[in-house]
Parts: C-alpha cells; sequence; structure tokens
C-alpha cells in the first residue's frame, strides 16, 4: 500500500532508484510532503518527519494541534510516526529518520520506547549546514533515560507483539455520554447496523495490543465515521509518562492515515479500558471527542 502516510517497499525503491538516490537518500526529500501533513493551527509550525521502517516501508507523521483543548493533548510529529508505524505492522526497528526540525526533548524521550532506537539514524533538514549527515539518536539524546530504568530487558516495546490478556465483562455494560442506553445510532442507523458489534471489538483489539507496561492499564479506541469506517488507535506508553500517546489519540493518527480530513465526521467511539485501573482515558477522550466532534458518541467498557 502507498498512500500519502506509507509508501510501500517497492515504490519507495523505485522512487530512490530513479533519482539515483538509496532509500536512506531518498528520506530528506520527502520531508517537504510529510510537513504538508501537519496541522498546527496554534503554532503554525509545520513539522514532517519521515522514517524508513527495517521492513522497508517508508512512513510520515506530522504534528496535529487541537485549538480550545489544553497543549498536552498534541500529537508531535515524531510520535505520529511512531503510531502510524506501529498501527501498521512496521519495523521491527526504525532505521532512519528525516525531521524537518530538532526534534524537541519530548519527542526526543518518546523515541526512546523503540528497542535500539539509540542506533535509529537521524538527519535534521532545516540545520544550517550545507549536507546534513545521518548522525544516531544517541548523539542528540546522551545518557538516555528509558524503558529499562523500570522494566526487565525482556519486557515488548513499541514495535514488538503485545498481547494484553483484557476481556469483556460477562456483564459489561456499555455507558454512554448522556447515560441513555436507546439512542446509540446518533442519526447514523444504518453505518451502525454495518460496524457496530465491530466497533467494541476493535476497541478490543487495540487494547489488547497497547503498550501499557508501566501502569499496566491498556487501553484502546475504536473510532466510526459517518460513512461506517472503523479506525482503531493503542495506548501507547512513555517510560517518562508525559510523552505518552492517548488511545483516542492513537485512533485519529489511523483515521487520518487513512485520509480523514473533517474531526466531525466521526461519530461513534468505544473506548475500552481496565475496570478500576490507576490510570484512565475516559476523561481524557471525552473531552477530546467533544471538541473535535461534539455529535459522536463515546460509549466506555470496561474490561477484566
Ligand atoms: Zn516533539
Amino acid at each position: 500500500m502507498s498512500n500519502k502516510y506509507i509508501i510501500s517497499a517497492s515504490d519507495a525503491e523505485s522512487l530512490a532508484k530513479s533519482k539515483g538516490l538509496s532509500v536512506p537518500q531518498l528520506l530528506p526529500s520527502l520531508v517537504k510532503s510529510a510537513q504538508d501533513l501537519a496541522r498546527p493551527p496554534i503554532s503554525n509550525f509545520h513539522v514532517g518527519v519521515v522514517g524508513l521502517s527495517s521492513d522497508g516501508r517508508i512512513f510520515m507523521g506530522g504534528n496535529i494541534e487541537f485549538p480550545g483543548l489544553p497543549l498536552n493533548y498534541t500529537i508531535h510529529a515524531e510520535q505520529f510516526l511512531i503510531t502510524n508505524l506501529a498501527a501498521h505492522g512496521g519495523g521491527p526497528k526504525l532505521l532512519h529518520i528525516a525531521v524537518s526540525a530538532a526534534p524537541c526533548g519530548h519527542c526526543r524521550q518518546f523515541l526512546q520506547e523503540l528497542r535500539g532506537v539509540s542506533n535509529t539514524q537521524i538527519v535534521i533538514t532545516d540545520q544550517p549546514i550545507e549536507n546534513p549527515v545521518y548522525r544516531p539518536i544517541i548523539s542528540i539524546l546522551p545518557d538516555p533515560f528509558g524503558p529499562f530504568d523500570l522494566l526487565d530487558q525482556e519486557m515488548p516495546l513499541i514495535l514488538e507483539k503485545h498481547d494484553n490478556k483484557l476481556c469483556f465483562d460477562k456483564d459489561c455494560n456499555f455507558i454512554t455520554q448522556n447515560g441513555d442506553l436507546s439512542n446509540l445510532s446518533n442519526g447514523h442507523p444504518e453505518s451502525v447496523k454495518k460496524n457496530d458489534g465491530n466497533l467494541a471489538g476493535l476497541a478490543l483489539e487495540a487494547a489488547r495490543a497497547s503498550h501499557a507496561p508501566y501502569s499496566e492499564c491498556p487501553s484502546g479506541v475504536a473510532l466510526m465515521d459517518c460513512d461506517g469506517n472503523v479506525y482503531k488507535g493503542s495506548y501507547l506508553e512513555s517510560a517518562a509518562y508525559n510523552p505518552s500517546m492517548m488511545p483516542v489519540q492513537a485512533a485519529l493518527v489511523a483515521y487520518m492515515v487513512a485520509g480523514g480530513v473533517e474531526y466531525d465526521r466521526i461519530v461513534e467511539a468505544v473506548l475500552v479500558e481496565k475496570q478500576g485501573g490507576m490510570v484512565r482515558q475516559e476523561d481524557g477522550a471525552r473531552l477530546m471527542l467533544k471538541h473535535i466532534s461534539p455529535k459522536c458518541e463515546l460509549r466506555v467498557i470496561h474490561c477484566v
């Protein structure tokens, strides 16, 4: 598959060949297209990042800002890239990245959730040197604090297989935003009929694939647009906590990668999370959806 956010390995190879470049040498020339994917209405600062996975595919990310919400709901370009890579089975390694501006501290930290990232090669394309060159990530984040300051070496990291043991409680209740269980179609009864059961199942799948080793509170969100298409996102934690990606943010990344533009086309959402967990996504997901798609109905399913 090749689209604006993911270039297939064969397309990457032929594009590089047509320019007389290797695939890593091609990445800086794609940074401008990644910047065009950014949506920064607050800063107007377009960050674009392009990553080459060890499976040969190229993944893109841009920064996404949300007016009306606190700044910590922002999705940074590198977070977008890693979420895109993880959601589409990229990996197991991110080999090279080209980014339009020096990564902020938050992103340097989030990158630490990838095993062996210190050796990933990075090039920053806006630096005032004629031919920016690749250098290892360790050179821009020496002495990192990372997953293994808190976890055993064997614990799976982002881009590695996760299978959180979560399942629906036999008596699980769907809780709606207004407490009303009768009107779940939200004006789109046909779409809901097509995908409703699937939505809860996909949110569970996303929660099972979630990277939440620090809180042990995995979660996932599935969104449905008014055409009945569904998009899922897994919660991805950071060892430093704050750079974590909420599941609703990850599902929005999936929506955008699939070509979604207007957020208010999202009409249904399901969040699956652990019953009584120390870390909960429900309030954050509600706040975000209320601002970006006020008519979207959110149901929460607590798992055991
Ligand atoms: Zn950043």
